[in-house]
């Protein structure tokens, strides 16, 4: 089964951080964080729909010039997710530039941004090109279950974690792979075809065994079809299969607060993407900066039940090539006991 989401650092760990993640068979990638994207093909970052911004320091953020540059001109919508405060943030960057000749375009550039503030409540609003970059369409809406984003195949979800200023951490999640056994289908005599997308839908959807699903397909001219109950499609010829989990964590301050929510974000994630700036032996000076130890990272990891870590955000003062950071992460994941 080839996995849906394709995840990788945009930059090596001493750079900027940030985690791009290509959707096989969607034509679509998400991008967590927006510092130096440069390292980035322009063909990556006009796949990007959906951008999730950690918190507003620079290392997060200045890409999103660069960004824009590379968007403007067509005819595409991207939705910009960040902390409180995100809002008025990202309306002062664009007012920074000056947009008089954008109403003559083609095209119509727009952007939908999403405050996301502790409580849950997404404040969003929208910038079109054409209008300049105004700020408009504004409304407020509540997150359930810290659920930012809920696609077909996908949702995002983020928490609210201490870094002195709320920074979001995030996950994405797949939701159930369903998968069709194609011998069972031949054996019943079914042909593949569009029909087993409006199963699959129906069986995410929760539809009760009894609901009708039509089964057509052509021969020659003619169209064929059978009716059948979704239960015992489901039970013959589908395998429901748990998706790929992905969890990004950075700029976080270890206290148990900030601990237990990670653990409960990150749960059993193929996949853990997580700041590992300083040594332990440094402890004083991560604290200080509101920023993990390699040891506490590798601690998280192991509490969460992830399957496997990638460190990044490596501070820049050690310069062995970061193996010191990664052998001590490693060391905390794999430990047995508290
Ligand atoms: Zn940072
Ligand atoms: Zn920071």
């Amino acid at each position: 089964m080839k996995p849906l989401f394709h995840p990788s650092l945009v930059n090596e760990p001493f750079g900027d951080p940030g985690v791009y993640v290509d959707c096989l068979f969607e034509k679509r990638a998400v991008l967590f964080d927006l510092g130096d994207i440069r390292a980035l093909s322009p063909r990556k970052i006009l796949r990007l729909t959906d951008v999730f911004v950690s918190h507003t320091h620079m290392d997060h953020f200045m890409g999103f010039d660069w960004l824009l540059r590379l968007r403007l001109g067509r005819d595409l919508k991207m939705r910009l997710f960040g902390p409180p405060g995100f809002l008025g943030q990202v309306e002062h960057r664009l007012a920074a530039y000056t947009w008089n000749l954008v109403e003559n375009y083609d095209t119509d550039f727009s952007l939908e941004v999403i405050e996301v503030n502790p409580s849950g409540e997404m404040r969003r609003a929208s910038f079109h090109c054409k209008q300049a970059f105004r700020r408009g369409n504004e409304s407020t809406v509540m997150s359930r279950d810290g659920v930012l984003l809920d696609e077909e195949s996908f949702l995002v979800r983020s928490v609210s974690l201490d870094h002195k200023i709320p920074c979001l951490a995030f996950a994405l999640e797949e939701k159930e792979h369903i998968n069709v056994w194609k011998n069972r289908l031949d054996e019943m005599g079914l042909p593949t075809g569009p029909w087993l997308q409006d199963l699959k839908r129906a069986v995410r959807a929760g539809q009760p065994d009894n609901s009708s699903i039509r089964a057509w397909w052509r021969e020659g001219t003619a169209t064929r079809e059978r009716f059948m109950p979704l239960g015992e499609l489901r039970e013959q010829v589908l395998k429901v299969v748990r998706g790929q989990k992905i969890a990004y964590v950075t700029d976080v301050v270890y206290h148990e607060d900030n601990a237990r929510r990670i653990e409960t974000l990150a749960k059993n994630a193929d996949v853990l993407f997580i700041e590992t700036p300083f040594l332990e032996q440094d402890a004083q000076r991560a604290a200080s900066r509101y920023h993990l130890t390699a040891r506490q990272a590798g601690t998280l990891a192991r509490r969460a039940g992830v399957k496997s870590v990638v460190p990044f955000h490596f501070s820049p003062r050690y310069d062995d090539g970061g193996e010191q950071l990664r052998h001590e992460m490693t060391q905390a994941f794999s430990a047995t006991g508290e």
